[in-house]
């Protein structure tokens, strides 16, 4: 893989960084976009941003990386000897090196603010934003909410993404603290998707701003147990990864490793700005922010009624799909160890709720009704494969 120097394209308001690569001989060119008020934040004197967001490809297709213009001699040196072999740890990821033109030393420019925070508006971020307001003097004073857009989104759904994003916006200004909005298209290029790619992905791509602050805070989505527990997700190794991802005087920081979802969820759903715009959904209800019974809606519901307060989120969520789907979904809280499943089984003991058999009944008859139907369906798929070559077996035979 070889990385080149970039340059930048003007459009309207925006400003779009492009970086120009070569990966297996293919030429393709990492872009990221910024409104034109933060292109004098953006790093350009070096491909700090580019490689990093581009590494977990590279070591998924076991290709080094040249660098054909400069990196922070520091980072290149905590990616060696931190960065890729934690990576490495990673499913199917390769170790590679790293050459440069030019390991430079010079150290970035004073940031304006200390830290900034990627906001979606789902449990983690609100819970890492109310906890890092409410204890203003221990830890990075917070200073930019940063709409992060690594997956293109935009692009594929302008319409919905501008809602999510003015969203962010009117909280930032609520609780007045910048707001910068922030996108590139890494997942259009990178090989591995996202459970692998997000932490570079967003901690590369955030320090493309190393200008504009210090401190780039990520939500966690895990709690510490989980450490090095899941091969197929970076999270797991996020506590120890994310300093190597990070320029020199730059720091990437985790938050919220300290708490289970559960735990988070319980701590913020009296709020009334996570009462009106908290937002876990995968889809989309046509009436409602979040369709009520997708798994992260059903997971983030079954918490909310546990707590007993169910009836504070009827506007946010799709409640009458959720009561469709929820007897399904606490068959598999009683029955599965999954790590978010059972916190939820714990929390339900702890507080005493109790859910009527037949709805459980109904749930656990509904859930094998899809286990048979999956099956069918893979064994199929199966049979028919195995039918297909046979016949052409025969046919090669009898020709
Ligand atoms: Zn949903």
């Amino acid at each position: 893989m070889r990385i080149f120097e970039g340059s930048w394209k003007s459009a309207n308001a925006e400003r779009t960084f492009a970086v120009p690569i070569e990966i297996g001989g293919r030429k393709l060119t990492l872009e990221t976009t910024v409104y034109s008020r933060w292109q004098e934040f953006f790093t350009t004197d070096r491909l700090d941003g580019a490689v990093v967001q581009l590494l977990p490809t590279a070591m998924r297709l076991g290709e080094n990386i040249k660098v054909e213009g400069a990196i922070s001699a520091e980072l290149a040196w905590l990616l060696e000897t931190n960065g890729i072999p934690l990576l490495a740890t990673l499913k199917n990821m390769r170790t590679v090196r790293i050459e440069a033109r030019e390991y430079t030393t010079t150290p970035l420019c004073n940031p304006k603010f200390d830290a900034a925070m990627g906001f979606s508006g789902g449990v983690d971020s609100f819970s890492a934003l109310f906890d890092l307001l409410k204890r203003p003097n221990l830890g990075p004073k917070l200073d930019v909410l940063m709409f992060n857009d690594f997956s293109s989104r935009r692009r594929r759904d302008p319409e919905a993404t501008e809602l999510d994003v003015s969203r962010v916006r009117n909280l930032a200004q609520r609780l007045e603290l910048e707001f910068c909005e922030i996108r590139s298209n890494i997942a259009e290029i990178d090989v591995v998707g996202y459970g692998l790619a997000h932490s570079t992905s967003n901690v590369g791509g955030a320090f493309l701003l190393a200008g504009l602050f210090r401190t780039f805070i990520v939500a966690s989505g895990y709690d510490a147990q989980m450490l090095g527990r899941d091969p197929s997700d970076a999270a797991s190794i996020e506590p120890a990864l994310l300093q190597s991802l990070s320029p020199p005087g730059r720091h990437a920081y985790l938050f919220g490793g300290h708490k289970t979802r559960v735990a988070k969820t319980r701590d913020i759903i009296e709020e009334p700005e996570v009462q009106t715009g908290l937002d876990v959904c995968l889809s989309r209800s046509p009436n409602h922010l979040n369709c009520g019974e997708c798994e992260k809606c059903l997971r983030t519901l079954a918490a909310i009624e546990i707590l007993g307060r169910l009836d504070k989120y009827d506007r946010l969520f799709d409640l009458n799909a959720y009561r469709q789907a929820r007897g399904s979904f606490f068959y598999r809280m009683k029955v599965s160890n999954q790590v978010f499943l059972r916190e939820l089984r714990l929390l339900a003991e702890a507080e005493g709720h109790q859910i009527a058999r037949s709805i459980i009944w109904k749930g656990a008859l509904s859930h094998s009704k899809l286990l048979v139907a999956r099956y069918i369906r893979k064994t199929r798929g199966t049979l028919g494969r195995r039918i297909r070559l046979l016949r052409a077996r025969l046919a090669t035979h009898s020709g």
